[in-house]
C-alpha cells in the first residue's frame, strides 16, 4: 500500500505554512521537494568524505570517486541503459541537449540537412537546434499536434526524409501533459536511420523509463525534477553514437593526452565530461533514485494517475474552466484558464492562499502561439501530493473566481 501521508514526513519543508496556509505545493514541473535522505546525505558527503574525485591516490579522493561512479550504476539502472558508458553526467536537461546539439552538429549536420522538433517542446529542445541549425545552414522543422494536444504521427511520416539528420521530442508535455508515443516516434525515425533524442524531464519522475525498450538514440532529464539535488542531469547515448560524436568542451578530465600538438579524448563517457564535476551532487541523485525506486515507480505512477484524473474530473466542474491538453495519455500536469482572468492573477491569489502554481508560458512560446493563448496557470502533481490538495486547489480557485 502507498502511504502518502508517511511519504509526506520526509519532505520537511512540505510542513511549512505561506501566509498562515499549510503550504499546498504544485509546482513540481518546475523543480520537486527532497527527501531529507537525499539532503543528509548530501551534508554526510560534504562532512565526512569531500575531495576532488578521477584524480587523487589519497583515500578520501577514493571514497568520492567510488561514490560518483556509484551514482553513475543508479542512473544506468534506473533508466535500464545497457552500460556505464552511455551515461554522461550534465548539470541538467538544458546542458544535455546544448551539449548533443553541438557534437551532433559538429559531426552529423551540413548545409541543406533538416532536424524535427515537435510544436510542444520546452525552450530547451528548441533554442540549442536552432543555434545549432543557423551555424551549420540546416533547417529546423516542426511536427505538428491536434488541437488535443497528441503528436500527429502521420506528419511526422511526411516530415521524415533522406534529408532528416535527428528527431527531437519531448515524452511528457510541461504544460500539456502529453505523454508522447515516443517508442512510435523511434521506430519511425529508425526506418529513415535517424536518430531520436526523447527529452525525459517531465517523464522521469513520474514513470518507469527503460531506454532500450523505448530504443531511443539519447534520452536527457534533470536531477532537480525527479527529488534530487540541482545542478546535475543527465544524457544518455547510445554507445554507437557517442563514440562518433566530438567533445563538448575542454579541459580536464575529458583528456587522454595533451600536447602543444595535440589533444587525444578520454574514453567513454569521460570524453563529455570536463572539469570537477559536481560529484555531490551526482550522489545526492543517487540517493533520489534509490528513494523513488524504494517506493516503486509503477506505485508513484497509480499514486500520481489517480490524483491526476481526480483533479482532471473536479476542475473540469469549475464553471469557466479551460484546460489545455485533451491527450488520451495524460501526466501529472494540469494547464489551465478560467474565464477571462488572467493567469498571473490566479497564480498571485492562490499563493495567498498558500497553493503554489506556475504562470505563464512555461517556457513553450511556440506552443503557446500554437494554441493562441499567452500563458496557462499550471498545477504538476509529484509523489507526495494528496486528493485533499487537489480539493485545496478548487476550493482555491472558485475562491478566486468569486473575487472576480
Ligand atoms: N524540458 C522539459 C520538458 C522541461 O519541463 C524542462 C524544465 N522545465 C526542461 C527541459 C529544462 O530542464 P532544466 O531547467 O532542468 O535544464
Amino acid at each position: 500500500m502507498y502511504d502518502v501521508k508517511l511519504v509526506r514526513e520526509d519532505f520537511p519543508i512540505l510542513s511549512r505554512e505561506i501566509y498562515g496556509k499549510p503550504l499546498v505545493y504544485l509546482d513540481n514541473g518546475a523543480t520537486t521537494q527532497k527527501p531529507r535522505q537525499v539532503v543528509e546525505a548530501m551534508v554526510d558527503e560534504y562532512y565526512n568524505v569531500n575531495a576532488n574525485v578521477h584524480r587523487g591516490v589519497h583515500f578520501l579522493s577514493q571514497q568520492a570517486t567510488d561514490l560518483h561512479e556509484a551514482s553513475r550504476e543508479a542512473v544506468r539502472q534506473f533508466i535500464h541503459a545497457r552500460s556505464m558508458s552511455e551515461i554522461v553526467f550534465t548539470r541538467g536537461t538544458t546542458e544535455s541537449i546544448n551539449l548533443l546539439a553541438f557534437s551532433f552538429g559538429e559531426a552529423m549536420v551540413h548545409a541543406g540537412d533538416e532536424v524535427l522538433v515537435s510544436v510542444m517542446e520546452h525552450h530547451s529542445n528548441i533554442v540549442p537546434w536552432q543555434m545549432m541549425c543557423e551555424r551549420k545552414g540546416a533547417q529546423l522543422r516542426v511536427i505538428p499536434m491536434s488541437d488535443e494536444g497528441e503528436l500527429q504521427l502521420d506528419a511526422l511520416e511526411g516530415m521524415l526524409n533522406e534529408r532528416t539528420r535527428i528527431v527531437c521530442c519531448t515524452q511528457v508535455s510541461n504544460v500539456l501533459g502529453t505523454v508522447n508515443p515516443v517508442k512510435e516516434v523511434v521506430k519511425m525515425a529508425h526506418k529513415w536511420g535517424v536518430p531520436v533524442l526523447v527529452d525525459g524531464a517531465q517523464s522521469a519522475p513520474h514513470m518507469v523509463v527503460d531506454v532500450q525498450d523505448l530504443d531511443c538514440d539519447f534520452f536527457a532529464f534533470s536531477g532537480h525534477k525527479v527529488y534530487g539535488p540541482t545542478g546535475v542531469g543527465v544524457l544518455y547515448g547510445k554507445e554507437t553514437w557517442l563514440e562518433q560524436l566530438p567533445p563538448y568542451q575542454g579541459g580536464g578530465e575529458m583528456i587522454q593526452k595533451v600536447t602543444w600538438e595535440r589533444t587525444t579524448y578520454n574514453q567513454l563517457p569521460y570524453k563529455f565530461e570536463a572539469g570537477t564535476p559536481d560529484y555531490v551532487a551526482t550522489h545526492g541523485l543517487a540517493k533520489a533514485l534509490e528513494y523513488v525506486s524504494a517506493l516503486g515507480m509503477e506505485n508513484i505512477e497509480t499514486h500520481e494517475q489517480a490524483l491526476t484524473r481526480y483533479a482532471l474530473k473536479r476542475l473540469g466542474e469549475i464553471e469557466g474552466m479551460q484546460i489545455f491538453g485533451k491527450a488520451n495519455e495524460h501526466d501529472a500536469v494540469i494547464s489551465f484558464l478560467v474565464g477571462n482572468i488572467h493567469h498571473l492573477d490566479m497564480g498571485t491569489l492562490l499563493d495567498h492562499l498558500g497553493i503554489a502554481v506556475r504562470t505563464g508560458h512555461h517556457c513553450a512560446e511556440p506552443l503557446m502561439r500554437r494554441l493562441g493563448i499567452e500563458g496557462t496557470v499550471r498545477a504538476s502533481f509529484a509523489l507526495y501530493n494528496t486528493t485533499e490538495e487537489v480539493d485545496a486547489l478548487v476550493e482555491g480557485i472558485e475562491q478566486v473566481r468569486r473575487m472576480f
